[in-house]
């Protein structure tokens, strides 16, 4: 790579960071893993060390991320909150190890879990917590004493406690806290947090305390960061004086100068990131004595006396028992993989989609392969390559009939996927019916698809309309139901009639038709009766509406099975007007979006009518007044440009996730 090169690449990558610790650290809502984050960061690491003459003093290698909002009071830290340098192998851990012994008599190391949270500082005067803030840029945080004190695990007074004492912890959410929230979240309709660490970022940083204490926060103790009358030579003296004080400390090891017994202690707490209740994300491995911290010393960023060994995205391999073919409420065909149960990144796995035909055969993966799966934090879980086929094994082929009614399948258009196009698909029906109930759509509480498919096979209902005529007596013949849980699915099978037109419309699963397309379609014709009347060139009129989706409802009202449905939850007692909604969606109000590359599921007017009906803009070109890049397979030009003048860049998930589409589409 040239001087010129380098350049270019370490101005790109100081803007992605910037902006995705900007997303992770000011928003709570990181668009990328962070694993990727971490690889970017050394690739800009490695190139500055190739290139010195490129390093700058403001680089995000050489300082701490993390910004300081309005929201709060500013607080000077009197101790800086620094970060840590990341290693990512065993080698670098005892090269570290090498590196401190040689500079210190047979030091000890303390091994410590990573916990996956946020930084805060706690200052007590005499005992009492008089303030408490967040790390910020190191230097200057935010004072967020009334929130941290509704964090039950922190002691507001401590008994027998030094006059001046200010100590650092990793403030975090359980899972189990966090699975209560994100239910509540979803069941509000609310934007759920992406995983324990943002939502913990998010619900410390509220101006409600209320909402905080809500959130049930936890905090483990890990570093004294300033005591008066009071004195400690080694770092682990002092946790074991903050745990005496009351407080809940970090667990650690001591071990000697021997890599290979700092490795087995790292290992050791890897072992158990399944079983802890909550997200450790690598291990910290720190000098234990302090007068040996100070002659190690820091650079502006980091401690020299300390490294975090960051878990890499588990990967394991696994014996391929079976490939299913799922059926969806479109009727493509979709194969997953069904291997022997393997733990990842704290969860059991034994599916994992594998998406189309091309996917299977460019990774040749066959029935009875060794496979090697992976998953980091909360992606999904994702076949990476067969490692060998068992013996005997043929070539995997999606099968060319329906494998639930038997129908002939076909490749749909020039898409990638195979469709079943029998209307009657008893899997179609299943799924739609599902996708009707859903939250999204007719929002009914306690339908799920177990109870759909008990309703189904019981022969109690064929079609959605069929809810609306069921009966108690009816319920109470199937298995599981009592009369409080049949009271209860009535009610909310009722509640679901006054549901407005553009639910109902978003119900029926029209293909390219999501929650906004129906918005729309409802704002321009308020009753099906005119949406029924309307011609294709009428609704392709709709501003927002491209000709594909125009088409698609034209197609579906045409159909006389899609209109007898209608006719028949009308009969039912379905709404089937709409009354205009007093207020727009604008959450794209002033952002001007470019559409590059091809997306995987929308065609770029539907992309673009998307945009425009959450009041965003879309322009052709990218400049510096573009706000957000929608990027696709194969994007050229306009996507390298993004990244040159660093603006945000997404891909269509991401798009349908902001708007609140993705819900809808991913039943498809
Ligand atoms: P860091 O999170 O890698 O390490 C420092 C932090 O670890 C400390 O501030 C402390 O709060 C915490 N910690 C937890 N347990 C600890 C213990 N036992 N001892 C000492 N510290 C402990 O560094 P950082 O600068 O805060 O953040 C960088 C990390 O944040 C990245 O590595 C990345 O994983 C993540 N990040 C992700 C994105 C993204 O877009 N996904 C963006 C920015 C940052």
């Amino acid at each position: 790579m040239t001087q010129h090169e380098a350049a270019v690449r370490v101005k790109e990558l100081t803007e992605i960071l910037t902006r995705l610790a900007h997303e992770y650290y000011d928003l709570d809502a990181p668009t990328v893993e962070d694993h990727e984050y971490d690889m970017l960061m050394q690739e800009l690491k490695t190139l500055e060390a190739e290139f010195p003459a490129l390093l700058e003093p403001d680089s995000p290698t050489q300082r701490v991320q993390g910004t300081v909002s309005g929201r709060f009071e500013k607080v000077t830290h009197a101790v800086q909150m620094a970060s840590l340098q990341d290693v990512f192998s065993f080698e670098a851990v005892a090269s570290f190890v090498q590196r401190v012994s040689e500079s210190a008599d047979e030091p000890f190391f303390t091994v410590e879990p990573k916990i996956d949270g946020l930084s805060v500082s706690l200052e007590y005067e005499n005992g009492i917590l008089v303030r408490g803030s967040t790390r910020g840029d190191g230097f200057v945080g935010e004072n967020v004493t009334a929130n941290l004190k509704t964090i039950r695990s922190i002691p507001l007074k401590l008994t027998d406690a030094p006059a001046q004492l200010e100590v650092r912890g990793e403030v975090y959410m359980s899972r189990a806290s966090f699975e209560r929230l994100s239910a509540q979240q979803e069941a509000a309709g609310e934007e759920l947090f992406k995983n324990p660490r943002n939502a913990a970022a998010g619900s410390l940083r509220q101006k409600d305390s209320a909402v905080t204490a809500s959130r049930r926060l936890d905090i483990f103790v890990f570093n004294l960061q300033r005591v008066e009358g009071e004195t400690f030579a080694a770092h682990s003296e002092t946790i074991d004086r903050m745990k005496a004080l009351g407080f809940p400390t970090i667990p650690y090891t001591r071990c000697p100068a021997d890599a290979d017994a700092i490795c087995r202690a790292i290992d050791a707490i890897g072992a158990q990131r399944g079983t802890l209740p909550y997200d450790i994300d690598g291990v910290v491995i720190k000098v234990d004595s302090l007068a040996e911290r100070g002659q190690l010393g820091a650079t502006a960023k980091y401690p020299k006396w300390a490294v975090a060994y960051k878990f890499p995205p588990e990967e394991k391999t696994t014996t391929l028992r079976s490939i299913e073919i799922q059926v969806g409420r479109t009727g493509v065909l979709t194969p997953v993989a069904v291997f022997d149960e393997i733990q990842l990144a704290g969860t059991s796995v034994s599916r994992a989609v594998l998406h189309n035909q091309q996917f299977i055969t460019e990774k040749d993966i066959r029935v009875g392969d060794r496979i090697r799966v992976r998953k980091a934090g909360d992606i999904i879980p994702e076949v990476l390559c067969s490692e060998s086929h068992a013996e005997g094994s043929v070539p995997f082929v999606i099968p060319a009939r329906c494998p639930v009614c038997g129908s002939v399948t076909e490749k749909d258009g020039d898409e990638a996927a195979v469709r079943c196009f029998n209307p009657a698909c008893p899997a179609q029906i299943f799924r739609s019916i599902v996708h009707f109930a859903s939250k999204g759509a007719m929002n009914i509480d306690g339908l799920g698809p177990a109870i759909v498919q008990q309703l189904l096979d019981s022969g109690l209902i064929h079609s959605p309309a069929d809810l609306y005529r069921l009966s108690k007596a009816q319920l109470l013949t199937l298995e599981g139901f009592k009369e409080k849980s049949a009271e209860n699915l009535l009610a909310a099978i009722e509640k679901s009639k006054s549901q407005p037109l553009d639910r109902v419309i978003a119900a029926l699963g029209i293909r390219n038709i999501g929650a906004s397309a129906a918005v729309l379609l409802c704002d321009h014709f308020p009753s099906v009766e005119a949406i029924r009347a309307a011609t294709a060139e009428e609704l392709a009129a709709i501003d927002g509406f491209g000709e594909i989706m125009a088409q698609s409802v034209f197609d579906a009202f045409a159909a006389p099975d899609f209109s007898a449905l209608i006719d028949a939850l009308r009969a039912n007692g379905v709404r089937m007007e709409y009354e205009k909604k007093a207020v727009a969606d604008t959450r794209f109000a002033g952002i001007t979006f470019v559409l590059t590359g091809t997306l995987p599921t929308l065609k770029r007017d539907e992309a673009k009518a998307l945009i425009e009906a959450h009041g965003g803009k879309v322009s052709g070109s990218v400049s510096k007044k573009t706000g957000v890049v929608v990027a696709g397979e194969d994007a050229g030009s306009k996507l390298t440009k993004a990244q040159e003048l660093g603006i945000e860049i997404i891909d269509e998930a991401e798009l349908l996730r902001r708007i609140g589409e993705l819900e809808v589409r991913s039943e498809e």
